[in-house]
């Protein structure tokens, strides 16, 4: 088939370009997708390193949801087993879990200073599961306040820093607020109704997603290499193409770069081997204050792989995403501020001008989405796409 006679393109084998493409093709109709890289999905992509390990070549994908329709979704593509993702990190020397709860306050502070925090916390947050630590610093009682400095600085305020490449008061909140302190013993990381993670693996989903007739994919692909923007008007080949381009890719990119780089954090993945069972005592241990790097993962309790001889751990040390590091790194990390927006917005307006392109996902909209987002997000566009063609999802 030729490039210009699909019903639709998608640009990205993420999970916001996977879906979309699978639900046009589920509508019978036909989808081109272009992958720049040379496998599909996206940052969760999975494989086997050189000891047989099954690693998260991006870092580590967790999936969680409140969203009983995303996750029945995705069980049409994989089985899936419960897994309740617990982190603890290095304070003063002394592993305690994250986020921040009662565990970490008993084991850091002494037991009268634990009892008189707790006994206030409950007073004034009765009821309350989990607050931001930003609430905890403004208090007006002097313990709380003194609490929420201790936790700020302890947990937040380096680790923010290291990720993120500034000072943690220049942060958006909504960053910080991803992990909040939580008023009781739940020591899980994310609290959603639903913590499950495929059976064999994101690869493996994303190969039951993308099994379609109705698909057909181009790996090791450059988008710019095959379609054009001019004046309003995409085209492939010199020829004009109105169907549907869902993009899911970096939006500077898209336009090469004409109102400047958008800025991304990212991250230098360093894998090491070791030929143990295990390395540390949990899948993820934070890092937030003396290292360079900010966590480390330990797949074998993610993917729940049984050998006893070897492992594999990762290290995330933060770096930029720019000209130079864009060889060998990634954008992995909007960085979602009032400037960077106003830049975002350019692209925006000028991708809108194009009225057969749809931006879709974490790159293509600049937002931290978590994966329940992206998917939930590339449904409704697909549906609203498929509504005004009139292009009906088949029984599936
Ligand atoms: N964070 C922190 N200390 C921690 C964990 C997280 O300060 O021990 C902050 C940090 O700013 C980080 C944000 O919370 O960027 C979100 O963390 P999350 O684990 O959600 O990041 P991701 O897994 O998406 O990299």
């Amino acid at each position: 088939m030729k490039n210009n006679d699909y019903d639709a393109i998608v640009i990205g084998a993420g999970f916001s370009g996977a879906v979309a493409a699978r639900e046009i093709a589920d509508s019978g109709k036909k989808v081109l997708i272009i992958e720049k890289r040379k496998q599909i999905g996206g940052n969760m992509y999975e494989c086997f390193d050189k000891d047989g390990i099954r690693i998260h070549l991006y870092g580590p994908h967790i999936f969680h949801t409140n969203n009983e329709d995303v996750f029945r979704y995705l069980k049409r593509f994989a089985n899936f087993y419960k897994y309740e993702h617990k982190v603890i990190g290095k304070i003063k020397n002394r592993l305690v879990p994250i986020p921040f709860n009662y565990k970490s306050l008993d084991i850091l502070f002494n037991k009268t200073e634990a009892t008189e925090i707790k006994k206030k916390l409950s007073e004034l947050y009765p009821n309350i599961h989990k607050i931001s630590v930003l609430e905890l610093v403004n208090n007006n009682d002097e313990t709380i306040k003194k609490f929420g400095e201790y936790v700020y600085e302890n947990v937040f305020a380096n680790y923010t820093a290291k990720q993120w490449g500034i000072p943690v008061s220049k942060i958006d909140k909504s960053v910080i607020n991803r992990v909040p302190v939580v008023l009781g013993y739940d020591d899980r990381y994310f609290d959603d109704k639903i913590q499950y993670m495929p059976e064999d693996g994101f690869t493996e989903l994303f190969k039951n997603m993308l099994e379609s007739e109705n698909i057909d994919i181009k790996l090791n692909t450059n988008i710019l290499d095959i379609i054009k923007l001019r004046d309003g008007k995409t085209y492939i080949a010199d020829k004009e193409y109105i169907n549907p381009i869902i993009f899911t890719g970096a939006v500077d990119e898209f336009l090469e770069y004409k109102y400047g780089r958008l800025p991304y954090r990212s991250l230098n993945l360093v894998f090491e081997n070791y030929k143990v069972d295990k390395f540390q005592e949990n899948s993820v241990v934070n890092y937030p204050n003396e290292e360079e790097f900010t966590r480390i993962t330990e797949f074998k309790y993610l993917t729940k792989q049984r050998t006893d001889r070897n492992t594999t751990i990762l290290k995330e040390y933060p770096i930029m995403y720019n000209e130079e590091t864009a060889k060998k790194s990634d954008p992995y990390y909007p960085i979602q501020n009032e400037k960077n927006m106003e830049t975002y917005n350019k692209y925006k307006n000028e991708l809108e001008k194009y009225n057969n392109i749809y931006l879709v996902g974490r790159l293509a909209e600049y937002k931290y989405y978590n994966m329940d987002i992206a998917i939930e997000r590339a449904l409704n566009l697909t549906s609203e796409i498929m509504e005004e063609k009139e292009w009906k999802i088949k029984s599936k």
